[in-house]
């Protein structure tokens, strides 16, 4: 008997998924687990209906267009806010606590000069906190011209926040983070992710021990990729701002301190490692485990965006060492991320609330909780490759 292979398009498909009061396709219970691993026990809203495919390691995502807001929308929104909002909460909110961080950075020097080991390490801690808040947030924000109105001014700070306080490029900052990982966030390939892939390395290692090697990876990243991928004279130009700031630093630590050369560079081992730790998990745990597109089925911004960011919630050092826009409005700085960390927290209710309204995924989960998470899933989050989600929009 010949066999009638009847072909269902996507938007049957689809339909026929929200007539029943459960899709057939999901009832096996490995596949409520793995959805569970891929979207860290996230369910899907009404606006989509997921297709897991576990032999292809793929996940079809329809998605009602009808029902899809419009990003034009929401950013409506979002501007009427910032341009009822004063100077002040726009940019001199962050630029009060960046001015307070350089300050405190410089302080921390006389505290490690007191030979007390509890003032010493106190002096560690201001150092790495306030560094982190200039070398992670400040250049953060200015890489995305967030930092002032200026985009000469912001051009300006990235080279003083990243290359001379952090030893990073910020030429490299702005070729991977701006041209790559925003527009390209969770694409295969392109913006997918962590920096911070080491799958070799046993669970405990990678998220423990590993991480307190940034600081040494740090400038030989930025010298790599500035070889591999720009000018030599941006490589140059790296050099000399990003050593002229070392050894400023080496100065400080000697001549303020009264440390010996090699006490000195160990200073800046320790102090630039006081949040290496945190800093490589929210790095993490902000897009793995979420969602992640192929080139050829990317969906549209504000999906691609409410489906692989993820916020955690608000902590007061990691708010000031690694900004709103890192933390707790990742989510936010996805969709605007011209906004200042302070403008990213004051318009987050609003974009939640959009979000909640109309089905768009918005995933938030604490760190204990994404920490426990990684650690069971290792496996399936680190060292194996990431189911591929495709995006079906159906009209
Ligand atoms: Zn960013």
């Amino acid at each position: 008997m010949e066999k009638i292979k009847q072909h269902v398009s996507p938007k049957k498909q689809f339909e026929d998924a929200l007539d029943q009061p459960k899709h057939p396709v999901l009832q096996p219970p490995y596949l409520f687990k793995m959805l569970e691993t891929v979207f860290g026990g996230m369910s899907s809203s009404s606006l989509s209906t997921k297709n897991v495919n576990r032999t292809t390691n793929t996940v079809t995502d329809y998605v009602d267009l009808k029902k899809l807001p419009e990003f034009g929308l929401l950013n409506k929104q979002v501007s009427a806010v910032v341009e009822e909002s004063s100077w002040w909460d726009r940019y001199g909110v962050d630029m009060l606590i960046h001015v307070v961080a350089a300050i405190s950075w410089l302080g921390s020097h006389c505290l490690l000069a007191f030979q007390h080991p509890v003032v010493f390490w106190l002096g560690i801690i201001v150092m790495g906190c306030s560094h982190s808040t200039i070398n992670l947030k400040a250049a953060h924000m200015a890489v995305h011209d967030a930092a002032c109105s200026s985009r000469e001014w912001n051009r300006f700070w990235t080279f003083i926040f990243s290359d001379y306080w952090g030893t990073f490029s910020a030429d490299v900052s702005n070729s991977i983070h701006i041209k790559v990982h925003h527009p390209h966030t969770n694409i295969i390939g392109l913006g997918d992710s962590s920096t911070w892939k080491a799958p070799f390395l046993p669970r405990f290692c990678h998220f423990f021990i590993a991480p307190l090697l940034l600081p040494v990876l740090t400038p030989v990243v930025a010298l790599k990729e500035l070889l591999e991928g720009e000018p030599l004279w941006k490589t140059a130009r790296h050099m000399l701002i990003a050593y002229s700031g070392l050894a400023v630093h080496l100065y400080l630590l000697t001549y303020v301190s009264g440390l010996g050369i090699g006490g000195a560079f160990l200073a800046i081992f320790l102090s630039r490692n006081v949040l290496a730790v945190p800093y490589i998990h929210v790095n993490i745990f902000q897009h793995i485990g979420l969602p992640m597109y192929s080139q050829k089925h990317r969906p549209k911004k504000i999906y691609q965006m409410t489906t692989g960011v993820l916020n955690l919630p608000r902590n007061i050092v990691l708010d000031y060492c690694f900004g709103h826009s890192i933390i707790s409005c990742h989510t936010e700085h996805h969709l605007f991320p011209r906004l200042s960390d302070n403008m990213c927290l004051k318009v987050k209710p609003m974009v939640r609330q959009f979000c909640l309204d109309r089905g768009l995924p918005y995933h938030e989960d604490t760190y204990t909780s994404r920490m426990l998470h990684f650690l069971k899933n290792y496996n399936s989050l680190m060292v194996d490759a990431p189911p591929i989600t495709k995006f079906v929009g159906l009209q």
